[in-house]
């Protein structure tokens, strides 16, 4: 008897399949207009249009052999702009990542973070058992789910930059006051918790996503809580809009959304005043990504003194900081291609605004924009705060 081989698969049909709505794909009008909001689409020697061009003529061996494609920031801005609604940034970009990775084509900066990620559970390859160190001088003591073994209303899964990176550790210290003031009965994982896996299935480790999350499912199985809510806007993606897919579901919220809830409680608390010039930047996976746009706004604008102003680049149309999908972890190839940041753009933005306060939601900004303003030139004023940090601040001592 012949037996017929088996036709391969080409990665045309593979990228089509591997995003809902991937096969969208296929209704590319080859505009332009991906690669033209693109804020690296400059230098991409394949930005999307053009991926999606090569991919039609079975030339994608044609990519594998260059790097470019690791400067996209997942960032959303592409799929924002597409006529076709096509999935680009969690389709098209992250499967054409998954392909790069298979081939061995990774910058090293980023191997070390995937390679902490699935050894330590975290990117920074810092240990485990540490994980909630930042809470252990606070008082009333933050209930580490596994220790007090009773039910909370909210639990609270703090991210990774929160829980190890010093800058970060101070926002993460600054919701905590403003939880209790608001009486919030809450609790952490703790050495329970792990990274959230999002930067790293956008950087195309879908596998890793996988493991990290099905570890953070058991967790919450575990404990007994009402909601989740969560410092970081990947995190909230991930648990909002990919862990149902693996069969872990649970309410989520960011902590904006959470707090912005709570205004009529919250601002009575909100006694001093933080007299600044404020502007706020949207990240993408709270802004375009998950259309979080009002709440954060509504929390600085509570705030007695704040002038809030916007930057050119506001709402969907805001700029990413240079630190989704990976770009967290490629900072020294990043510098290598473009001798620029995204988040010297932004604070560049800032400045010309006025603004004395340069207010964030996401873990990430802080360092990348401190980091900025030391290098733009004039920006040494600026302040970078988390929206939970200016809200500790009002309520004072
Ligand atoms: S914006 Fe959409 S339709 Fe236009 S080239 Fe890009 S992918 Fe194709
Ligand atoms: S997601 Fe952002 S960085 Fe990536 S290709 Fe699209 S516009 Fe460019």
């Amino acid at each position: 008897m012949t037996t017929i081989a088996p036709v391969e698969q080409s990665i045309y049909d593979k990228i089509l399949a591997a995003a809902p709505d991937g096969e969208r794909l296929r209704l590319c009008l080859q505009c332009g207009n991906c690669s033209g909001i693109c804020p690296f689409g400059y230098l991409m020697a394949y930005p999307p249009h053009r991926l999606i061009a090569y991919l039609r003529a079975d030339r994608f061996k044609n990519v594998l052999d260059t790097d470019t494609v690791w400067m996209c920031v997942s960032c959303y801005a592409c799929t924002e702009v597409c006529p076709s609604d096509i999935p680009l940034t969690p389709g098209l970009m992250t499967s054409a990542k998954e392909e790069l990775l298979l081939a061995g084509n990774v910058p090293s900066e980023l191997q070390s973070a995937l390679e902490f990620s699935q050894r330590y559970g975290n990117p920074l390859g810092e240990s485990p058992r540490k994980r909630a160190d930042w809470a252990k001088d606070i008082q009333p003591e933050v209930k580490i789910m596994g220790k007090v073994r009773q039910p909370v209303d909210v639990l609270w899964f703090v991210g990774d930059y929160p829980s190890y990176h010093p800058r970060v550790q101070s926002i993460a210290k600054a919701l905590t006051k403003v939880l209790n003031a608001l009486g919030v009965d809450f609790g952490i994982l703790g050495p329970e918790e792990y990274s959230d896996g999002d930067s790293q299935r956008l950087a195309g480790e879908r596998g890793l996503f996988e493991m990290l999350a099905e570890r953070n499912g058991m967790a919450f199985g575990k404990y007994q809580f009402n909601e989740i809510i969560t410092t970081d806007p990947h995190a909230y993606n991930a648990i909002k809009n990919e862990y149902p897919g693996l069969g872990i579901s649970y309410p989520i919220k960011h902590y904006t959304e959470f707090l912005a809830e709570r205004l009529d409680q919250l601002k009575p608390l909100l006694k001093k005043e933080v007299k600044a010039r404020v502007t706020y930047h949207d990240p993408c996976y709270l802004g375009r990504a998950n259309e979080i746009f009002d709440q954060p706004r509504a929390l600085l604008e509570a705030i007695p003194g704040v002038e809030l102003v916007e930057m050119f680049h506001n709402h969907k149309n805001s700029l990413c900081c240079g630190g989704g999908g990976g770009g967290m972890w490629l900072d020294g190839f990043q510098w290598e291609k473009a001798h620029v940041r995204l988040s010297e753009w932004r604070v560049k933005e800032a400045m010309s605004e006025g603004a004395e306060i340069l207010a964030v939601a996401c873990p990430y900004e802080t360092p990348r924009f401190e980091d900025a303003a030391k290098t733009v030139e004039g920006a040494g004023e600026l302040k970078v705060k988390d929206i939970a940090e200016l809200l500790a601040e009002a309520m004072g001592d």
